[in-house]
């Protein structure tokens, strides 16, 4: 039993995931170290004090730059950053489709340009598997394609058709690659993805086939890509019902943290994505009151913390006045207080949803939250 289902209220869920490299109590928030570690000038160190749970490492990123072969010889992934914790890496297929150059998609995979060195490079459902368990992650995703947020019905269903058959090919070769001698964690799992747009039966159609392959962890794909909040909440309102609820779910690239308090009451339990960190590189920071620039002159002789009471590294040691100085000095510590306010901000409050629904008051602690959130800079 992988997954424990410890409480629900409503669809929420609080469980607990366990892995070869420890217990992930869930919901969880999964920071975002896209090249083996989380820009801003964020140590695994500085990972351990922010309440971290999870790394997530981006496939597509570390197999053009230094190359997975090469980081499977030095030990893996856990080893080379030094993180003896849960790491989740993605499939690569939504950098492929979003970042990489002329691309073509054929039955066995996609040719694509690096958008390193413009060379060319072949990745399938085998390719992919193959460079995440050379980088010996935790939790592997499948190769999906990520259609645009926009593109039509016929297109979206092809797609889907296409990202279902990878994913027999996924779990084939992922077994394969598990049996082997010299795989570093030989005990990798395999999470796959709900793609289908905004059509709800296309997306519903797909979580029936794929559920019945009896993955350890499923995720929803191909949101945040340009839809509207309401669009989101409403694919969720229909596909996470048709999801293993004795499994975790995976809300890919997802949020702010009003987007998480909606997800995690349409019973998702994992989440990542970029905006904490990007947001503390530009001087944007979180707190309960909502978020504030610190670029604001109204913040220069501001001798309070970024938030009264924060237990982060930045707010127990530095004021907004100073940080507000470095970032205006393009000083790198500026950006990197920032970064691990922000990512504390976001593993604390999945730790209040956490005991929120543990206590049976999520609905409460939501509303409460979110309302606090909604009041504006102080
Ligand atoms: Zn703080």
């Amino acid at each position: 039993m992988k997954y424990e289902l410890l409480k629900t209220e409503g669809r929420a869920k609080r469980g607990r995931f366990h892995t070869v490299h420890g217990v992930i109590e869930t919901p969880v928030f999964m920071n975002v170290g896209t090249v083996a570690a989380i820009k801003g000038a964020v140590s695994t160190d500085d990972l351990r004090e922010i309440k971290c749970q999870v790394e997530l490492s981006n496939t597509y990123h570390l197999h053009v730059r230094t190359g997975d072969k090469l980081i499977k010889e030095l030990g893996g992934l856990h080893k080379f950053m030094n993180w003896d914790r849960p790491i989740l890496t993605d499939s690569g297929g939504f950098q492929v489709f979003s970042l990489a150059g002329i691309r073509k998609i054929k039955e066995e995979g996609v040719t694509f340009n690096s958008h390193i060195d413009g060379r060319k490079i072949f990745m399938g459902p085998e390719e992919s598997m193959q460079i995440q368990s050379n980088l010996g992650s935790t939790i592997a995703m499948a190769f999906d394609e990520c259609p645009p947020a926009l593109a039509e019905r016929k297109y979206v269903e092809d797609s889907v058709a296409r990202t279902t058959r990878w994913l027999y090919r996924c779990k084939e070769e992922m077994a394969r690659l598990n049996s082997l001698e010299n795989t570093i964690n030989k005990e990798q799992l395999l999470f796959g993805i709900n793609q289908g747009a905004v059509f709800n039966d296309i997306r519903i159609e797909h979580a029936k086939i794929i559920s019945e392959l009896d993955l350890p962890g499923y995720a929803v794909g191909g949101l945040a890509v340009g839809e509207s909040h309401e669009q989101m909440y409403d694919v969720l309102d229909h596909v996470v019902p048709y999801l293993p609820q004795n499994k975790p779910t995976y809300l890919m690239g997802v949020g702010t943290p009003a987007n998480i308090l909606e997800a995690v009451d349409r019973g998702v339990d994992f989440f990542d994505c970029v905006y904490p960190s990007r947001n503390g590189r530009h001087g944007h920071v979180y707190t309960n009151h909502g978020k504030l620039n610190l670029f604001n002159q109204k913040f220069e002789k501001d001798m309070r913390p970024i938030e009264e009471g924060c237990g982060c590294p930045t707010c127990r040691s530095y004021s907004r006045a100073y940080v507000r100085h470095l970032l205006k000095a393009k000083e790198m510590l500026g950006m990197r207080l920032c970064v691990l306010h922000n990512l504390y901000f976001y593993n604390t409050m999945m730790e209040e949803i956490r005991d929120a629904l543990d206590a049976g008051e999520f609905a409460a602690y939501k509303k409460r939250k979110l309302d606090s959130m909604a009041q504006g800079e102080n």
